[in-house]
């Protein structure tokens, strides 16, 4: 039996991780999950799995949990040290698949326990990359990706040498906005960019995508997971989401992993790895897809992608302000406060600020240096005037 751990266990990723465990429930004993302020499906998740500690990530909403589990001798905790205590639990397998950079410190705490790692939580490696890898190998920890294009390029490196890799291809979907000219994108209304062509998802990854965003992430992650140069990394526009990256290697062939829009294909793969267990998600038929369209990603109209670039160049400090200057301006999106164009000046200006002032091009130490530009960068990112 292995034991594991789900942090963002309330959420689209960790609902699937859920859904997974429940078909094979003899597999696995459930150490802990965690949750935001769905306090009612961290309940009922806690009643089905019977986890030996469930938590909140807010101490307000303790008394709610600690009432729904009452009698189950489940423990319960609340706040952001509580997340990071259950973190710190031994276990075999920890699905890190909070939102955002709260999901950066059960992830580093998790490969310090050395337990495998399915990361889901992009923003661990945006901000953190080399550090978390760094500990990883320090403590012998496995991570495995969970967002599905870098399960996918994972899955076509296998048996290969990353030396002969030159060029990964991620594909991108669009989003809500892919046929919509520039000129209506001024007026994109955050209920309107929460709708995804082809991906059930939260909240927040369904907006980066239409803004692209969440594809500038990827591009990052992709530069830090696989260690390859940043101009080796493309992505293009495939609408129909069925081929989620394409791997090219030096003689020329390209291996393409092809499968249908369903998290639960990269996080069993993560799940099982190295094994493989069969799983009931559709299965593609070629004939009635009939082709498979590709476009350019233009980074005059997605400036998000030309930003990536620039992080991916500059190293150091760049993806943590990047990310938490992404996360605020998608803040004041989702509050309307600022424009849905407004999200990437935003960015833009306060990676500029934060140049100037000299805060960019040093290489942070150590978690307290990541977690202190996090917050500076927050601090610009609520004031600045867009
Ligand atoms: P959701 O918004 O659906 O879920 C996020 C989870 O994090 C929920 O359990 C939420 O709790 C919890 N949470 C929210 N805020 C906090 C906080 N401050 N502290 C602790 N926990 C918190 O997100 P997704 O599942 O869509 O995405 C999760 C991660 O996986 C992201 O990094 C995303 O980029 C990545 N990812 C997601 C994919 C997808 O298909 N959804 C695909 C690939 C990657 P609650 O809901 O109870 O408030």
């Amino acid at each position: 039996m292995r034991s594991i751990s789900i942090f963002g266990a309330t959420g689209s990723i960790g609902q699937n991780t859920l859904d997974l465990v429940r078909r094979d429930r003899t597999s696995y004993k459930v150490t802990a999950l965690t949750g935001g302020r769905n306090i009612v499906q961290l309940i009922r998740d806690a009643h089905e799995f019977r986890p030996d500690l469930v938590v909140t990530a807010f101490p307000e909403l303790l008394p709610e949990l600690k009432d729904g589990v009452s009698g189950l001798g489940i423990e319960t905790t609340a706040g952001d040290m509580a997340i990071s205590d259950a973190a710190d639990r031994p276990v075999d397998w920890v699905m890190s698949a909070i939102i955002g950079v709260a999901g950066l410190v059960p992830s580093l705490n998790a490969v310090r326990q050395g337990s495998t790692l399915a990361l889901a939580n992009k923003e661990s490696l945006v901000t953190a990359g080399p550090l978390l890898l760094a500990e990883a190998a320090v403590h012998g920890a496995k991570i495995l990706p969970v967002d599905s294009e870098h399960s996918a390029i994972f899955q076509a490196l296998l048996g290969e040498d990353i030396s002969n890799v030159e060029r990964i291809i991620i594909t991108a979907s669009g989003g809500a906005f892919r046929d919509w000219p520039q000129a209506d994108l001024a007026q994109a209304t955050p209920a309107q960019a929460q709708t995804h062509p082809n991906w059930s998802m939260g909240q927040r990854i369904t907006i980066d995508s239409a803004s692209f965003f969440n594809k500038a992430m990827e591009l990052i992650e992709t530069k830090e997971f696989f260690g390859i140069n940043e101009t080796c990394i493309e992505t293009i526009i495939h609408p129909e989401s069925l081929i989620h990256a394409i791997v090219g290697f030096k003689d020329g062939g390209m291996m393409a992993h092809v499968g249908p829009p369903d998290m639960r294909h990269a996080i069993s793969f993560a799940l099982h790895h190295p094994k493989r267990q069969y799983l009931d998600v559709a299965r593609l038929d070629f004939t009635t897809i009939g082709k498979f369209q590709f476009f350019a990603a233009d980074e005059k109209r997605y400036p998000a992608l030309r930003l990536a670039r620039e992080v991916m160049r500059k190293g150091h400090l760049w993806g943590t302000a990047f990310n938490a200057a992404k996360e605020v301006a998608l803040d004041r999106f989702i509050n309307c406060e600022i424009g849905f164009l407004d999200m990437a000046v935003l960015v833009e200006a306060v990676l500029c600020d934060l140049d100037r002032a000299g805060h960019l091009n040093t290489m942070p130490r150590d978690l307290q240096d990541i977690l202190q530009a996090d917050q500076s960068t927050r601090h610009i990112a609520r004031i600045l005037n867009v």
